[in-house]
């Protein structure tokens, strides 16, 4: 069933789009699943979870880091993320800028702006993003803007939020050409974000099924 699902979103997927399968809540069975049917970077956006599966699954995978991370669990993300993907506050940002130079590491993050009306969804505004860029990040390696669009059944709203961030992207990217990736898109949403011009689609339930609580 994981292979079959994968493989349709695959195909349907333009070359050039990095698929992040999202695998938080699901057993490290399931990801060994997608792993053989040839997916290699997974999504988990709780530390602990993140760390307990890392090390059982093979040493190729690619972990990608979705969620909100407080400053005192870096110890377990920093060291396995091959991409931070949720960096929501200019308070952990430089507490992962602060974490890379202790260890010596360059982390790779992409910013992630606040997007859908929720209030109580984190994310940087627009002016902090644009204040961060501003500022020299040796430890940090930023990559990209991430966002999730307003949870509604309405296709325009979410469409206009996907519009807003990649307009966000696209001028920011004349200032800062080392900006290459825009996340956006999940199981929901993922085609009008590939059409709003996502680089990276983030996709759990319509690969993994329901997650169970
Ligand atoms: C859970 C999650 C996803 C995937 O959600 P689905 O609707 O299951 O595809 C994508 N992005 C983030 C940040 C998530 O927390």
């Amino acid at each position: 069933m994981i292979r079959e699902r994968l493989s349709e979103i695959k195909a349907a997927l333009p070359a050039g789009v990095q698929l992040v399968a999202v695998s938080k809540f699901h057993p490290v069975e399931a990801l060994m699943e997608a792993y053989d049917a040839g997916q290699r970077i997974f999504g988990e956006n709780r530390p602990q979870e993140f760390a307990a599966k890392v090390p059982q699954m093979p040493s190729d995978v690619q972990w990608h880091f979705i969620g909100h991370l407080q400053t005192n669990k870096l110890k377990l993300v920093l060291p396995y993320a091959s991409l931070v993907q949720s960096v929501d506050s200019l308070h952990l940002l430089e507490a992962i800028q602060a974490w890379g130079r202790a260890n010596d590491k360059v982390i790779p993050v992409l910013l992630e702006l606040h997007l859908g009306a929720e209030e109580t969804k984190g994310g940087l505004t627009e002016a902090e993003i644009r204040q961060i860029l501003a500022s020299e990040w040796p430890f940090v390696d930023i990559r990209g803007l991430m966002g999730m669009a307003t949870n509604t059944d309405d296709e325009s709203v979410v469409r206009s939020d996907f519009e807003r961030i990649s307009a966000l992207f696209r001028s920011l990217r004349n200032d800062y050409p080392f900006l290459t990736e825009l996340s956006i898109g999940m199981s929901d949403d993922w085609p009008l974000a590939v059409q709003c011009g996502a680089t990276m689609v983030r996709i759990g339930s319509s690969i993994f099924g329901p997650r169970q609580y």
